[in-house]
């Protein structure tokens, strides 16, 4: 039997059939750029340089799908709808000052459009030529901002965390503008041809809230999203960074298809609890593992995350998180070869 093209192998395990191995799909973006040999910053307002980049990285190490970012989808957004950005020399952008400081300050903010507003045309651009250059042999996941780590860059993370205590109504007010933008933004990268859709939320991460806050501003508003993405027919995933097994019932409850869970989380434990609900993907060490260990490091870690949860085909082999700028691509090498020599289905 010939092998599955990316695309055919995600798409079969999403549909619950079992495709010819383990798909590998490492959390990469501006990491690509050291295999183009773009700058970092100099790609950010380059729609066709980020996307050769993309393209390139794909194409050399033989991953399983493109994720469609440069930047994070939270920074892009809170520019669109107004936050004034700080431009480092040699990283991606970040948010100078927040702008939502009371109440009043909600009404004042638009929900960006993703073909007009700030840099989002930017970043739809080089969806568009992603798209072209893979057809329908690749699939493309793109991020789209948690409507309540958005809010924290609207309103800064510790008045948000404050106000969720003393103003619970202006954060559910806050909330249901992020939700809209964040909303607007993933149907935008659907209708550009995105096939998943992973709504980004680490601010709303165990490390940070409690499972009764998460419950009350973060899982509404994310069943919210993954709703619309699966209405038009597009996969919803979510993305929470740190430690998350205290919430995931209440992940795998916001009728997303994937969770994408962070090194910090016990993927043994995960499949027990959530497996039978949704995909897992992950978790292999971002930082100790993916920056700083061995190829035969990796090796060893996605050998024991496919042995242990991959059997029943409901699982993709990720990074825990982003993977970062200076990852050595033989690591990347060495966890796509792990997912073809340990993750074959017979
Ligand atoms: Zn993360």
């Amino acid at each position: 039997m010939p092998s599955l093209t990316p695309f055919q192998r995600v798409m079969s395990l999403l549909r619950g059939e079992q495709p010819d191995r383990v798909p590998v799909i490492p959390q990469i973006t501006y990491t690509t750029a050291q295999i183009t040999g773009v700058g970092l910053v100099e790609a950010l307002h380059s729609p066709e340089k980020t996307a050769e980049a993309l393209l390139a990285g794909q194409r050399e190490l033989g991953y399983d799908a493109i994720y469609v970012g440069w930047e994070s989808s939270f920074n892009l957004l809170a520019e669109a709808m107004g936050c004034t950005m700080r431009f480092p020399k040699d990283s991606v952008p970040q948010v100078a000052d927040h702008i939502v400081k009371s109440p009043n300050d909600i009404d004042k903010v638009a929900i960006p459009d993703p073909h007009s507003s700030g840099r989002l045309p930017l970043h739809m651009e080089m969806v568009k030529l992603v798209k072209d250059a893979v057809n329908c042999d690749v699939p493309l996941f793109a991020y789209t901002p948690g409507p309540f780590t958005l809010a924290g860059q609207l309103a800064g993370v510790n008045a948000l965390m404050v106000a969720t205590i003393r103003n619970p109504e202006f954060v559910s007010t806050l909330l249901s503008l992020t939700t809209k933008a964040s909303m607007r933004y993933a149907l935008a990268n659907v209708e550009a041809g995105v096939n998943v859709i992973v709504t980004a939320d680490p601010t709303a991460s165990g490390s940070l809230i409690s499972p009764k806050t998460f419950a009350t501003f973060a899982a509404p508003h994310l069943t919210q999203i993954a709703k619309a993405v699966t209405r038009v027919g597009s996969i919803a995933s979510l993305h929470i960074c740190g430690k998350t097994a205290m919430i995931l019932d209440q992940m795998a409850s916001t009728e997303v298809q994937i969770l994408e869970l962070d090194h910090l989380v016990d993927m043994q434990e995960a499949q027990e609890h959530i497996g039978q609900q949704v995909i897992l993907m992950g978790n292999l060490n971002p930082t100790e593992l993916l920056l700083n260990g061995t190829p035969a490091e990796v090796e060893a870690a996605a050998k024991w995350c496919i042995e242990t949860v991959g059997q029943d085909g409901r699982f993709i082999l990720s990074s825990g998180c982003e993977v970062p700028p200076l990852t050595p691509l033989n690591n990347i090498r060495a966890m796509v070869a792990a997912a073809e020599k340990y993750g074959q289905f017979s």
